[in-house]
């Protein structure tokens, strides 16, 4: 039994991890501020006596005894990230800056969520982990972005420095069940405007493309990473190649709710990127891992959710 931390444990993704790795016979200890997170996504965990929750902020220091840490805290959605710029990066960096060194310290392994934007508005299709993007440094992306790219600075830095082990997985646009209804995400945002008979509001034109991933997809993935040998380190890119515009999953969307939405088009926000797929040919080849959710049966399930959770 190992013991687990998952920093932003009450969030979408950092639930499902927490679920995940209970089940696999792990100690996990949930650390959160809540701040997008939301207990309601764990509770359901909390008869399991492995399991424990702590309320507490990765910008400041915090030392426990485990083996390994998922550091998954920070904001993910723009509207979310943008809300309070300042404090993402500071999520990012200085949530790193703590989290590496606590492994430092008691030599646990640690993982990061890294995230495709790094890559930015990328010039080169589909994203290598090779390539170093096109990042706007002052944008309103940035805080999220540039966050993002020092952390993995500081967890390549303090693994060449300190031999902190580590693992930088790179993500993809991930959607599933627990996700915020409104964090104004495409997919959240388009399901529950679907559900709600409401406009299906795309964003420009709608031919900018993203490739979207299931959550049990990316859990699989960044689990397989963290088990990987200490020589692997990454970055390795989790995502799904499957491409599609925006304006594909508009309908795609109202095919499955069987909506009346009509669409609509609204002004493409600053610096969103025009397109977006992974390279995964390095998670194929060294996890021996690749998505196996298409779209429709991920949409499915995300759909049956809002609707549950919001009664629908
Ligand atoms: P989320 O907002 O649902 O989860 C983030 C969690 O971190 C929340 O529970 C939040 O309360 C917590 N948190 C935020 N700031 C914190 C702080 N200062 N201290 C402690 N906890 C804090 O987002 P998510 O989609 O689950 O994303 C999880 C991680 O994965 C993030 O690091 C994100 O950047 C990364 N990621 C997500 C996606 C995606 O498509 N969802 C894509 C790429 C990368
Ligand atoms: N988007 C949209 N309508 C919405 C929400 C988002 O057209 O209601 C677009 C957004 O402009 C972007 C894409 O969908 O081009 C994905 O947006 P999201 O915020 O989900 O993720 P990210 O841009 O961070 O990949």
């Amino acid at each position: 039994m190992k013991r687990i931390l998952i920093t932003g444990g009450a969030g979408f993704i950092g639930s499902h991890l927490c679920e995940r790795l209970l089940n696999k016979g792990n100690e996990v200890i949930s650390l959160d501020n809540y701040f997008t997170g939301a207990k309601s996504n764990i509770i359901h965990l909390l008869d399991n006596p492995y399991f424990e929750l702590i309320r507490h902020d990765v910008t400041m220091p915090f030392f426990i005894e485990i083996d390994e840490i998922y550091n998954m805290a920070c904001p993910a959605s723009p509207i979310h990230y943008q809300y309070n710029s300042i404090k993402t990066i500071k999520t990012s960096v200085m949530g790193a800056i703590n989290m590496l060194g606590l492994a430092k310290r008691i030599k646990a392994k640690i993982l990061q969520a890294s995230t495709s934007e790094v890559y930015g508005d990328p010039k080169i299709h589909p994203q290598p982990e090779t390539y170093w993007g096109n990042v706007n440094p002052i944008g309103p992306r940035s805080c999220y972005d540039e966050g993002k790219r020092c952390a993995e600075s500081l967890f390549v830095n303090y693994h060449e420095q300190n031999n902190v082990r580590i693992k930088i997985a790179r993500i993809f646009n991930t959607y599933g069940t627990r996700m915020h209804p409104y964090d104004g995400r495409v997919v959240s945002n388009f399901i529950v405007q679907a559900l709600n008979g409401k406009d299906i509001t795309i964003y420009g034109d709608g031919s900018q493309t993203r490739s979207f991933q299931y959550v049990d997809d990316l859990i699989n993935g960044i689990i397989k990473l963290m088990e990987t040998p200490d020589s692997i380190t990454g970055p390795i890119n989790i995502g799904n190649p499957d491409e599609f515009s925006i304006k594909e999953l508009a309908e795609k969307i109202i095919e499955i709710t069987g909506s009346k939405s009509k669409i609509t088009f609204e002004p493409l926000p600053t610096d969103d990127p025009t397109q977006r797929k992974p390279d995964i040919s390095k998670a194929k080849e060294i996890l021996k891992w690749e998505p196996k959710i298409k779209l429709e049966e991920g949409l499915v399930k995300t759909i049956e959710y809002f609707k549950e959770t919001l009664s629908l």
